[in-house]
């Protein structure tokens, strides 16, 4: 596991999304906010929605808003909880949907008096990667044939 102590950008991290937290998390209806950064410093903040349905999560939320401003990668990420709870650690789905979307980001965890900043491939340690089942939507199209998937032999040592 690799562990890197947090820099100052992010314990503002950390507070943009405590911040969140405290000013539109108190309904039911959204109880995390997540902060995120970019490399240049840029940070995006959202709330989850909690549904029925399968709502989603602030961290989701928090990727969607980047992507909409054209945001391609992602440095690392935090999510609060409302009541005063601190941080929370990313839910099974999103930690990969984080890996998938942003493989070198990396997640703020643990109590306030002892944060630390992890690699998101540390949260899955023996994980699936999207790209692996991804089909060629447009091979289908192309060609009119459901292709067989392929299964690669290696994974890139990116990934180790
Ligand atoms: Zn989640």
């Amino acid at each position: 596991m690799t562990t890197t102590m947090l820099l100052d950008t992010d314990r503002a991290l950390v507070q943009a999304a405590t911040a969140v937290a405290k000013l539109r998390c108190r309904s039911a209806n959204h109880t995390v906010a997540a902060a995120a950064r970019t490399a240049d410093g840029r940070v995006f903040t959202g709330v989850d929605l909690l549904h029925p349905t399968g709502g989603p999560c602030a961290e989701i939320v928090v990727l969607g808003t980047a992507a909409t401003q054209g945001v391609g990668k992602l440095e690392a990420i935090v999510a609060v909880g409302d009541r005063g709870r601190g941080v929370v650690p990313p839910c099974g789905r999103c930690r990969q949907v984080l890996l998938d979307y942003h493989p070198g980001i990396r997640v703020i965890v643990g109590p306030l008096d002892a944060l630390r900043k992890l690699p998101v491939a540390d949260l899955l340690p023996e994980r699936d990667t999207w790209a692996d089942q991804r089909l060629d939507a447009s091979a289908i199209v192309r060609t009119g044939q459901w292709p067989m998937p392929t299964v690669p032999t290696s994974r890139p040592a990116s990934e180790d």
